[in-house]
């Protein structure tokens, strides 16, 4: 059969490694055609070599309004359309207690998971507004719990589920599906990062307790089918055995 997004045009931030790499293999799996972005060229390049004719990498930093704004009209360009897009990119770095975080850097984390998230929505709306889409945040645990070290990436995660629940509010009975994934703790470079800090209970996470980015891929693509519509507005959490079992990983 058919998967819900063969011939669709997806753009997918954050697809230089990790979670938004592995995606971007998923869906051209599944007949997609992906845009990749992210602020490492060489990577994304490298990627968009060893998939082929299905993948156009474009170099863009998701906290630039206008980088996004331009790496959407290379995928229509390219493509002919935008019809989903996984808000990928961000970070956790730096791990800081609130007492010694540098606001300058506090406040860049925020324009990448938040703004960014915002950037990559808002940007998409006109090329989505004939057909409808779908837009997909990765969310967190974090965006409903609170960390030590994290208070930026817990309160970036947090607005995002609320713009996700905005995003559905004012733009769902225009066709526009948005929904938030929250994968678990997921074997990515992100993952080290927060291991080497040792801060909080996530660093003391044995490696094993990681699932693959696979696993989080095929989440994305299934959240594209019409099987996911209940969850629209809100955050799904590959924890919840009922969703692996529907996106086929149990
Ligand atoms: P990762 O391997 O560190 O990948 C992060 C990706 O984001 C990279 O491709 C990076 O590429 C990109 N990125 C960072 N800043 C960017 C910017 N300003 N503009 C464009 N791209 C940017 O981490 P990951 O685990 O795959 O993370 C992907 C998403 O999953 C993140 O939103 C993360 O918060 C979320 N998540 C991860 C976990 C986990 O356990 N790993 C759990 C919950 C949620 P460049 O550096 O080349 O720009």
């Amino acid at each position: 059969m058919t998967h819900a997004v063969s011939g669709k045009v997806v753009a997918i931030s954050g697809a230089s490694r990790g979670i938004g790499a592995a995606a971007a293999r998923e869906f051209v799996a599944l007949g997609a055609k992906v845009v990749l972005m992210a602020r490492s060229r060489d990577a994304i390049v490298e990627l968009a070599g060893e998939i082929g004719d299905a993948a156009l990498a474009v170099p863009c930093d998701v906290a630039r309004y206008w980088e996004v704004e331009a790496a959407y009209n290379a995928a229509v360009d390219t493509f002919g359309s935008l019809d989903v897009v996984i808000n990928n990119a961000g970070v956790i770095e730096p791990v800081a207690r609130i007492e010694e975080a540098d606001a300058d850097a506090w406040g860049q984390v925020i324009d990448i998971n938040l703004k960014g998230t915002f950037n990559g929505a808002r940007a998409a709306l006109p090329h989505m507004a004939a057909n409808g889409g779908t837009i997909i945040g990765i969310s967190s645990g974090a965006a409903t719990n609170a960390l030590e070290g994290w208070s930026h990436y817990c309160s970036s995660k947090a607005a995002a589920l609320m713009l996700t629940r905005c995003l559905h509010k004012e733009m769902a009975d225009r066709g526009i599906r948005a929904l938030g994934l929250s994968p678990g703790t997921v074997a990515t470079q992100m993952q080290k990062e927060i291991k080497a800090s040792g801060v909080n209970p996530v660093s003391a996470l044995n490696w094993e307790d990681h699932i693959p980015p696979e696993w989080p891929a095929k989440a994305l693509a299934w959240m594209c089918t019409a099987d996911a519509d209940e969850y629209l507005g809100g955050d799904i959490s590959l924890r919840d055995e009922g969703v692996r079992k529907a996106v086929g990983l149990i």
